[in-house]
């Protein structure tokens, strides 16, 4: 056989058994994902922040990441609502490389998968328990769902994954708001496809189960720009893009229209240092079209402690091994000054 069946990972349950979430924490995540479901319908007009590194690739770090980002919501509560990264499956685009903690809990060692579980498991439960927040992660395997139901609010389907059934499925079953990320060719229509899929019930087949899902009205979009047939990445978080967005929500007739733009990947080109004026000109385009302001709920921003990203084993503390991530001093700045013009 050319796939070797390594070891059984043991059933959801059990893992949660190991590691509860305790009743503490299921009442922060109860009141953080009400509050993010508000601004989801509407009925809240604090701007959602997704910001964190693009791979929560070590513990330490990423917690001290986190405590300086608690500080900045505590001052900015009233404007902003911050959900963290904690990004631990990494879609990768020719399929090699780190490919998060879930698959590497020590990126310089070999994969362990179940190690890799309890270590993002421990991270995202500590990170609830020392600073309130419940995060975003991707979800690469939909299989792997059933894990972290209990413990992520926000979950993204990434722009490799969007047009997959099993991805789009799975997401008509989850109870916190999915963001369909567009695909890397930038067609806007994929999303609103996988947005319907996400939002209507399904019957499928889930971890050996027939499954029943009731449909999930809280999936809506995420613009990350496309990258065209010569390689070249073409950003879609301009006005235009933005109108376009409103007019297929109204075409294809779904609930709570609502848009996510993420300020790196292909809208930046990569150029990390260009998310604060990409996260500015969207907070314009708010600005100029009460439509636009309805429609963009929020921004996702990759950050981290220090600026930039390095490879694997480059030894600097709180640097992105990953997507290069704009460093906490630019971060914090970035935050100040767009709750000035919320
Ligand atoms: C990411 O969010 O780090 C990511 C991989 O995004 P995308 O699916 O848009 O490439
Ligand atoms: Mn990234």
């Amino acid at each position: 056989m050319s796939i070797r069946l390594v070891k059984p990972i043991p059933s959801a349950g059990e893992i949660k058994a190991w590691q509860p979430m305790t009743e503490d924490l299921i009442a922060v995540k109860k009141k953080n994902d009400e509050e993010i479901a508000k601004i989801f319908t509407g009925e809240s007009d604090r701007f959602l922040v997704i910001i964190g590194p693009c791979s929560a690739d070590n513990e330490e770090a990423v917690l001290d990441y986190l405590h300086r980002l608690a500080r900045v919501q505590e001052e900015l509560r009233d404007k902003i609502m911050i959900i963290p990264r904690i990004y631990t499956n990494k879609p990768r685009t020719t399929g090699d490389g780190y490919k998060g903690m879930f698959h590497q809990p020590d990126p310089e060692k070999a994969p362990d998968m179940l190690e890799g579980l309890l270590a993002i498991r421990k991270m995202h439960i500590r990170s609830i328990r020392e600073t309130g927040f419940t995060a975003a992660d991707e979800m690469l395997y939909p299989a792997n769902w059933q894990y972290m139901d209990d413990i992520l609010s926000y979950v993204a389907i990434g722009a490799r994954s969007v047009e997959n059934q099993q991805h789009r499925l799975t997401s008509s079953g989850m109870d916190v708001p999915v963001g369909m990320k567009n695909p890397t060719g930038g067609d806007f229509t994929i999303m609103m496809n996988s947005i319907t899929a996400g939002q209507h019930p399904h019957t499928f087949l889930y971890n050996g189960w027939e499954a029943e899902s009731t449909g999930n009205p809280l999936a809506h979009a995420i613009l990350r720009g496309s990258v065209n047939k010569h390689g070249q990445n073409i950003p879609n978080y301009h006005y235009e893009d933005l109108i376009r967005v409103i007019d297929l929500y109204q075409k294809f007739q779904l609930k709570n229209p609502a848009c996510i733009v993420d300020a790196n990947h292909s809208n930046s080109g990569k150029q990390w240092h260009q998310q604060p004026r990409i996260v500015k000109e969207v907070l314009h385009s708010r600005s100029l079209s009460p439509e636009i302001r309805q429609l963009v709920k929020g921004v996702m921003i990759e950050s981290y402690i220090e600026d930039g990203a390095q490879e694997i084993g480059g030894g600097c503390y709180g640097k992105s091994i990953t997507d290069s991530c704009l460093g906490w001093e630019k971060t914090e700045i970035l935050l100040k000054e767009m709750a000035e013009r919320l």
